[in-house]
């Protein structure tokens, strides 16, 4: 596992994207993350998710990590990931001690340079470094920014629903306090930004899951979130991650709306836990979607 990788900026027309990274490496088996993958499938799609997404021995290669995203007016942290000094059920997850702040340093912000986070669901590794540790308290990370969340996403969790009850503490640590403090807007499913980036309804992974979508000199970017946990869902979007979905039904279908209004279009897809390179194209080879990194 390498952690705190930082890759060049992406750039669309005036619109920079930089990603910076909590974990990246070999992360889950297929059968683990998407239960109805095949080894023919697998051996399918070989050619082109070698070998950034799919490792030798067959296990899928993921990312935890964030986007800046730079428009002319507004600096925005999409996601934050799983976080420092969170304790986590996750072994993987608990209690981490990582470079992010320093890495995001490296790409060029400080946290009081963050105008806007938007965490596009309020799943663990989407909230983490929304606070952080100081003198035993859970404070904002970024002392200068709106926190974006879905009314939706908020009515959700806000009730500890019985489901995916092992995500309910990033609720009291990570996103609490920053209601608590004052510095979060609950926002409608479609709220613009700036004339350059608003979000899209996506439901499905979650109740209130959003994209981010970017446009800039008729270029198009769509931060995706967790409609895709990985690029074989590009080719396959029918493989659900059944147990992380709240209702696998819609999440499959947002997914596939994405893919139609994005194939063979010039519209940069980036996944949330796509490995580097995150962002590409999806296009039609043989008859098949391929997610094609930029
Ligand atoms: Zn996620």
């Amino acid at each position: 596992m390498i952690e705190g990788i930082l890759e060049a900026h992406m750039t669309l027309g005036d619109i920079t994207i930089a990603r910076v990274v909590e974990m990246e490496g070999p992360m889950m088996r297929p059968e683990d993350l998407l239960p109805a993958a095949t080894p023919e499938m697998l051996d399918l799609h070989r050619p082109w998710l070698e070998p950034h997404y799919l490792s030798p021995s067959n296990i899928l290669i993921m990312s935890i990590q964030s986007f800046v995203v730079r428009t002319s007016q507004r600096t925005i942290l999409v996601d934050t990931c799983v976080g420092n000094d969170k304790q986590r059920s996750n072994p993987s997850w608990t209690n981490l001690q990582l470079p992010y702040l320093r890495d995001l340093k490296a790409a060029g912000f400080s946290p009081e340079d963050i105008d806007v986070v938007l965490c596009t669901h309020m799943h663990l590794d989407h909230v983490g470094w929304n606070t952080k540790l100081k003198d035993g308290r859970w404070v904002p990370t970024f002392p200068n920014a709106r926190y974006l969340f879905t009314q939706v996403e908020w009515d959700f969790w806000k009730e500890r629903p019985p489901v995916q009850s092992y995500n309910h503490p990033c609720i009291d640590d990570s996103v609490l306090p920053v209601i608590d403090s004052g510095q979060a807007d609950l926002v409608k499913t479609d709220e613009s930004i700036d004339g350059s980036a608003w979000l899209e309804f996506a439901p499905g992974h979650t109740p209130g899951h959003v994209t981010l979508h970017l446009e800039s000199d008729e270029s198009e970017a769509v931060l995706a979130g967790d409609i895709f946990h990985h690029p074989l869902q590009v080719a396959e979007p029918q493989l659900r991650t059944e147990y992380l979905d709240i209702d696998p039904e819609a999440a499959e279908a947002t997914r596939i709306d994405v893919l139609n209004r994005s194939t063979d279009e010039e519209v940069l897809i980036l996944g949330s836990h796509f490995a580097n390179p995150s962002g590409g194209w999806i296009r039609t080879e043989d008859r098949s979607r391929r997610f094609i990194p930029a």
